[in-house]
């Protein structure tokens, strides 16, 4: 099933650069998935934002570089205000259907404003890695990017999440 998706298939297996790794960046599902979890795309690494929700500037195991190109948090910014506005949509519309036909104004422009608010700030670290795994789907990992050792391209289970958290 994995030969099916078009993004493996414009692989080629280079070799690594010591080990005898192989240049392989992960699966589009793995990268997405990473990067809805806050996690690394490249390695699935997590805890890479200080308490300020900032992200590190290179990834503590694999060693990616986030920002990759000038301009690459742009995306990230984008990609939040489109789910921002949507969650703002979303809220007004559950909103105006639920208490039909008397809308209680006032509460929902409070509590669409609170979403406007927060659902950026909040959703920042996500649209980041988010964005990070988009763009490595449309541009591959340079070999020189990353420690190929540690660029997994399946999800770790949960298990094995835990020892590898152990294990950092
Ligand atoms: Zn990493």
């Amino acid at each position: 099933m994995i030969s099916n998706y078009p993004v493996d298939q414009a692989l080629t297996p280079r070799p690594g650069p010591e080990s005898g790794t192989p240049h392989q960046t992960p699966r589009w599902r793995t990268l997405i998935f990473r990067g809805l979890t806050r996690a690394c795309p490249a390695c699935g690494r997590r805890k890479l934002f200080g308490k300020s929700l900032t992200i590190v500037e290179d990834c503590p195991r694999c060693g990616l570089h986030f920002e990759r190109i000038e301009g690459h948090w742009i995306g990230a910014i984008g990609m939040n205000t489109i789910f921002s506005f949507f969650m703002i949509m979303v809220t007004l519309i559950v909103g105006l259907v639920s208490t039909f036909p008397d809308f209680p104004v006032t509460e929902l422009v409070i509590f669409s404003t609170g979403v406007a608010i927060l659902h950026p700030i909040l959703f920042q670290p996500t649209a980041q890695t988010l964005w990070s795994a988009v763009d490595m789907l449309m541009r591959k990992l340079e070999p020189h990017e990353v420690d190929w050792r540690l660029v997994t391209r399946k999800p770790m289970k949960r298990n094995q999440t835990k020892k590898h958290a152990l294990s950092d």
